[in-house]
């Protein structure tokens, strides 16, 4: 979804809500992750004294497979983010991190989403925290118990 930001950035108070869902079509690019059903994405773009903030939830199914054990589960998450949103960059905006430059006047929003999930989940997805993972010898699954291969 395309959000237009130019009355947001010419009207102060201007205000927009977002409710809709990123749909499966554009989850299934996502390589290395496989989401289970589509984002739910609800927030809001305000323009606050000339300060335009985007504020949003993102809530989403995925399909892991660990990476320790092999044992496939789904996973909900939900995660809140917060940003700013600027035509360009001036020197007042040190950290430049929350920041999101908008060259043209348009939020790709379903992009921004995408960036923003992937980059909050872990680098490893594992079904538990002390997943204990496959004897490399046998091949059987250690949080079930010992095995007898003696590896
Ligand atoms: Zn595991
Ligand atoms: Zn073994």
């Amino acid at each position: 979804m395309f959000i237009r930001l130019k009355q947001l950035y010419n009207i102060v108070g201007e205000k927009v809500s977002i409710d809709y869902t990123v749909g499966v079509e554009r989850l299934n690019e996502v390589k290395g992750f496989s989401f289970s059903n589509p984002i739910t994405v609800r927030g809001t773009i305000v323009n606050r004294a000339g300060i335009v903030s985007l504020k949003y939830s993102a809530e989403f199914t995925l399909h892991i497979c660990c990476d320790r054990c092999l044992i496939e589960f789904d996973r909900d998450y939900c995660f809140d983010f917060e940003h700013i949103l600027v035509r360009s960059l001036s020197n007042d905006n040190d950290d430049s991190e929350e920041y999101i430059v908008t060259e043209t006047d348009e939020l790709d929003m379903d992009e921004l989403v995408l960036t923003d999930c992937l980059l909050s989940l872990p680098s490893k997805m594992l079904c538990k925290e002390d997943c204990k993972g496959l004897c490399p010898k046998c091949g059987a699954d250690l949080n079930q118990g010992e095995c007898n291969c003696g590896g």
